[in-house]
């Protein structure tokens, strides 16, 4: 492709501005980031309270962030945050100790199963399931794999292995059907409680693209990557040291593809460019969450687009930020695992507390409002629900000083994943000189968003 192209980029999240990244160490320098809101980072928000900047988005990452690495590498920072620590709660408020046989002298045969199964369960991600943990989802539902290793060089792979395709089941029946259903109670801590469904509704593609088995086992270590300065603080200096920095507070209200050219009206000027990647929502299912809305609704889309597109769910994850008086701030960070099933739903699964000399800081909590199965939980009463939870944990706010319910991790169901969505959706790829990466395309987590615009710039331009 001519170097030379203009480039329009949709959003300045972590796949937008690791998009421009890519592109311009591969020799591309005319590329634009737009960016609707005033700052850059998208769900990586790390707002200030009292000196120190506290996380309502993103917080952590893996030593196998190797796209998110390409970043500090780029910008000369590092992961330099405090320390992630946990302990975990029953949702009556007491203090447990689940995986701790000493503490559970009844649950000792169903721990050393546990064991067992998760040693299996190792056993079989890397061989029945090979090329399970490669980034986004081409070719899985036909039972094959094609992307890059998930090693620093990122080595390209293929091949056919047709058990992939048992990766479009929901993770709970992935797990009964190969019979490992306990790793589940490790694989949810940092699963469910982050906001990414429920595994009855999940497929266990999604599942195990994020939580593969060496980053699930650096979870359990706690061998995780925080910024003293915030996740957002990555895409911020990414965005300084790009030659092109994301135009802010650029409001899209067109775009036309036509005779070969995209035409992009911003801030009511119609802008010429050859291509367009779309990092931004492609479709909202309730058309405004949040003052989201999809491409869907303001690119001429065409049926196709419209088609695949309108099958895109998503989660409504519920963020709060609570100071509490000195006497009731939380020792440590608490998962209440209790409240990581459905029937639980709007109920507080995990807090976080960031510095750990500090008590003078923000809490952070977290919630699910939906399941597909059942009503969703409206925004204000789950938020009082965890209030009333913070209570029964001994931990009552004083006062909340942030939330918001975020669009988060876009999906399709197991029916439509089964049925090839990715693949369709990948056959598009530079179809109407338009380009599609971002959550839905892979993960929403930073690392496969950021991954997938690499691999979009690698296959692609
Ligand atoms: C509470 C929470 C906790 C999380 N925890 C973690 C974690 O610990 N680790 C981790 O790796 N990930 C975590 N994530 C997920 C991670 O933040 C996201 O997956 C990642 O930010 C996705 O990057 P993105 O660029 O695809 O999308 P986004 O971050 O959503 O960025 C999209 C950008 O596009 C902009 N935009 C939208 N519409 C338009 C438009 N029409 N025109 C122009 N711009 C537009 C938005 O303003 C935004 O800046 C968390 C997210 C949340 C909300």
């Amino acid at each position: 492709m001519d170097k030379n192209i203009r480039i329009c980029i949709v959003g300045g999240g972590p796949a937008g501005l690791s998009a421009g990244m890519y592109l311009e160490k591969k020799g591309y320098t005319n590329y634009t980031i737009l960016e609707r809101s005033d700052r850059v980072g998208g769900k990586c928000w790390s707002p200030h309270y009292n000196g120190k900047r506290y996380e309502m988005g993103a917080i952590m990452g893996v030593p196998s962030y190797y796209a998110v690495h390409d970043v500090e590498e780029f910008c000369g920072i590092t992961h330099d945050g405090p320390k992630l620590n946990r302990n975990y709660k029953d949702a009556k408020g007491n203090v447990i100790e689940p995986f701790e046989p000493k503490k559970n002298p009844l649950k000792i045969p169903r721990l050393l199963k546990m064991k067992k199964q998760v040693k299996k369960f190792g056993e079989l991600l890397e061989t029945k399931y090979k090329g399970y943990d490669l980034n986004g989802h081409r070719g899985v539902a036909e039972g094959r794999y094609e992307g890059y290793a998930v090693t620093p060089g990122r080595e390209k792979v293929e091949g056919y292995n047709s058990n992939l395709k048992d990766l479009a089941l929901p993770f709970k029946e992935f797990c009964e059907m190969n019979g490992v259903e306990l790793v589940q109670d490790i694989w949810i801590g940092p699963y469910t409680s982050f906001g990414y469904g429920y595994f009855d509704e999940i497929p266990a593609a999604y599942v195990l693209k994020y939580l593969d088995f060496q980053t699930t086992m650096n979870f359990v270590k706690v061998n995780l990557w925080t910024w003293e300065q915030g996740t957002q603080y990555i895409w911020e200096q990414l965005n300084e040291h790009i030659a092109h920095p994301a135009r802010l507070n650029s409001e899209i209200t067109r775009v036309e593809r036509r005779d070969g050219k995209v035409y992009v009206t911003v801030n009511g000027v119609v802008e010429e460019y050859d291509k367009i990647i779309v990092t931004a929502p492609l479709y909202v299912a309730d058309g405004n969450m949040g003052n989201n809305n999809g491409m869907v609704d303001y690119f001429d889309a065409r049926d196709d687009e419209k088609e695949l597109f309108s099958k895109i769910d998503y989660e409504r994850y519920t963020v709060q930020a609570i100071t509490t008086t000195p006497e009731n701030h939380p020792e440590i960070s608490y998962y209440v695992f209790d409240n990581m099933v459905p029937e639980k739903l709007g109920h507080l699964m995990v807090y976080y507390r960031r510095w750990k000399e500090n008590i003078d800081q923000v809490i952070t909590t977290y919630a699910l409002r939906t399941h597909k199965r059942m009503k969703e939980i409206p925004y204000d009463k789950c938020n009082e629900m965890v209030l009333e939870d913070l209570k029964t944990m001994h931990n009552p706010a004083k006062e909340v000083i942030n939330k918001w319910s975020v669009y988060y991790f876009p999906h399709v169901s197991c029916e439509d994943y089964a049925a090839g969505w990715y693949d369709k959706v990948e056959a598009m790829q530079g179809k109407y000189d338009t380009y599609y990466a971002g959550e839905v395309m892979s993960f929403g987590d930073m690392d496969e968003t950021a991954e997938y615009s690499r691999e979009l710039v690698e296959r692609f331009f």
